[in-house]
């Protein structure tokens, strides 16, 4: 997967306006098509209490099972299907698909976690977005504190006022609204400080180089105290080593996620790795994580 991913961005760079059009094309005409066919599956991936080392949550992240192209990585598709409001439709599917795996992990285990879903954009503005919500939720009888919601802050920028109201009425919905890849865009915690959120995702940017960039150990630290002061829990996303996790824990960031608790697994494997205390897994890098 890793390899793929690095083929996908090679070739954005590497291709020509021409080919980018083929691909902005044959996308635009296959995704309907490709969601009719079942082609489309979530993957799940670990959020991590880095006190206490238990799962916590998990986010979905959408993968496409291309029969010519293997897997195609959300960042090629996901632009294409928001340009032609495709996204609205597969939006729903993710959102209905996480609803009901977290349904039926959480009837499965002592401990309920909570799922983390993606909303992009065209998604966070359609007018339809809360009764969406609210059917998906009776459909598959969720409790609504299961789930999360990851919205980027260039999306607020976009219009803030109605962006307000339509996260005001998911909270009173009781979801859990998370900024993520934050500290990438324009935003400032005066505005934060505004929003009705609850958790922030400090973007993998600022992990990545840890401990070799001082300044990004500087401003994650500043990242994170602040937000606690704002009364907002912490994720740090992209966590890859034990270093990076050591000085995040010692910084009071709450939650992690990354390739070293695990990459993002099939509902199967999150089962294994929720099941059995204290299991390695096995087809990731093999950290061991204290189960709930
Ligand atoms: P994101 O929401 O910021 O998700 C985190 C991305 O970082 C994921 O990439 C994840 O696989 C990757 N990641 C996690 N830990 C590590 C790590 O330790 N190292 C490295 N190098 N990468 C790590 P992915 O799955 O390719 O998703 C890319 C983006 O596509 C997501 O970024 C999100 O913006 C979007 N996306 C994914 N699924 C959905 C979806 O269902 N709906 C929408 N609207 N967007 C989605
Ligand atoms: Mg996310
Ligand atoms: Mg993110
Ligand atoms: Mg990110």
């Amino acid at each position: 997967q890793a390899k793929e991913m690095g083929r996908n961005q090679y070739r954005s760079f590497t291709e020509s306006l021409h080919d980018q059009l083929q691909t902005y094309l044959q996308f635009s005409r296959e995704m309907p098509k490709a969601l009719e066919a079942d082609h489309f599956c979530l993957l799940y991936q670990p959020q991590v209490d880095l006190s206490t080392g238990s799962i916590v949550s998990v986010e979905a992240l959408i993968r496409w099972e291309h029969s010519e192209l293997g897997i195609v990585s959300p960042n090629e598709f996901i632009p294409v299907a928001e340009e032609t409001g495709f996204i609205v439709t597969l939006g729903r599917w993710v959102f209905a698909t996480a609803c009901e795996m977290i349904h039926r992990l959480n009837s499965r285990t002592e401990t309920p976690i909570r799922i983390a879903i993606n909303l992009s954009s065209r998604q966070f503005r359609d007018p339809g977005l809360l009764d969406m919500v609210r059917d998906i939720i009776e459909e598959y009888q969720v409790d609504p504190g299961w789930i999360e919601v990851e919205i980027t802050e260039s999306l607020l920028m976009q219009d803030i006022s109605s962006a307000i109201e339509t996260l005001t009425e998911l909270q009173a919905l009781g979801l859990t609204i998370a900024i993520d890849d934050f500290g990438i865009g324009y935003s400032s915690f005066n505005y934060l400080k505004t929003l009705p959120i609850n958790v922030l995702k400090v973007d993998r940017e600022f992990i990545k180089d840890i401990p070799n960039h001082q300044d990004d150990m500087e401003i994650t630290a500043a990242i994170i105290s602040m937000a606690h002061r704002l009364n907002l829990t912490v994720v740090a996303e992209g966590i890859e080593t034990d270093v990076q996790r050591r000085f995040l824990e010692e910084q009071r960031c709450n939650v992690g996620q990354g390739y070293l608790f695990s990459r993002p697994v099939t509902y199967e494997n999150l089962v294994s790795l929720l099941e059995v205390p204290g299991a390695t897994q096995e087809s990731a890098k093999g950290s061991i994580i204290p189960v709930i």
